[in-house]
């Protein structure tokens, strides 16, 4: 029962999610949003507007005009209510404190996820409040990571950052970090504590090379890393004890 609830929740933040995508990288307001085709401006029927259905219904195309709506609108329609799900079932199925720090780290994180992927910025609108939200959290009782953890976590961000930009830079032969990203390892820091900061840097450098170099990527071209450091922060919140558990099982077996 409380799936069902979380997920239609889900849906319908995922849809005010998308707002966010599409209207903070060009400055606009997402309160009180117009939901109008960016196309033809015709404003969207109220039945046209329901997550994840209307856009399989509509074939992710503007009833009027045709033109094709963004996936993106039905991508985070969908992973924001599964993703929350996920992290429900990770908290043995309780509703928490820990459970709304993640909610809330899970659905800036997807924000930042397609603004940084489509735009290539990470806007400080997003990511400055995330890291005091992060640290507001550590501060709480009954919190997962407290304030010293999250201090050092930020703190070794920015250190690991340094080194990866550094690494990055003599692997590739490109700048794939920028100023946004730093703002976000802080926030993630803050969020995870050391051990997630580490976790998260790691692997999502990891999966950020073999991305590069599978996807042979234009060289010349600036390559986002604000998605690879989302996913391995998500990683770690939702298996990160399960990950542990394995290794501490192959490190007795050898
Ligand atoms: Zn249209």
């Amino acid at each position: 029962m409380f799936y069902l609830i979380i997920f239609i929740f889900g849906a319908v933040f995922g849809s005010f999610f998308n707002v966010c995508i599409s209207r903070i990288p060009i400055k606009k307001s997402v309160v009180f949003p117009d939901s109008s085709c960016p196309t033809c401006k015709t404003k969207i029927k109220s039945y046209h507007n329901i997550p994840i259905i209307s856009y399989i219904l509509l074939k992710g195309k503007c009833s009027y005009c045709g033109a094709k709506i963004n996936i993106h609108y039905f991508l985070v329609e969908l992973l924001t209510p599964i993703l929350l799900m996920l992290l429900f079932a990770s908290q043995n199925s309780e509703i928490s404190l820990v459970f709304f720090k993640y909610a809330i780290f899970i659905s800036f994180g997807l924000i930042i996820f397609f603004i940084d992927l489509y735009h290539h910025i990470i806007p400080d609108k997003l990511s400055l409040p995330l890291v005091a939200i992060g640290f507001i959290f550590s501060f709480l009782p009954n919190t997962d990571v407290g304030w010293m953890s999250a201090g050092i976590g930020a703190l070794s961000g920015f250190i690991l950052f340094l080194f990866t930009a550094f690494f990055f830079h003599k692997t590739t032969g490109k700048d794939g970090l920028g100023g946004g990203d730093i703002k976000l390892i802080a926030a993630i820091g803050a969020f995870l504590g050391v051990e997630g900061t580490l976790f998260t840097v790691l692997f999502s450098s990891l999966v950020a090379l073999v991305v590069l170099l599978i996807s042979k990527h234009d060289r010349k071209r600036q390559f986002p890393f604000g998605p690879f450091l989302i996913i391995g922060a998500l990683v770690y919140i939702l298996a990160g004890n399960t990950l542990v558990e394995l290794y501490l099982r192959l490190y007795n077996i050898y």
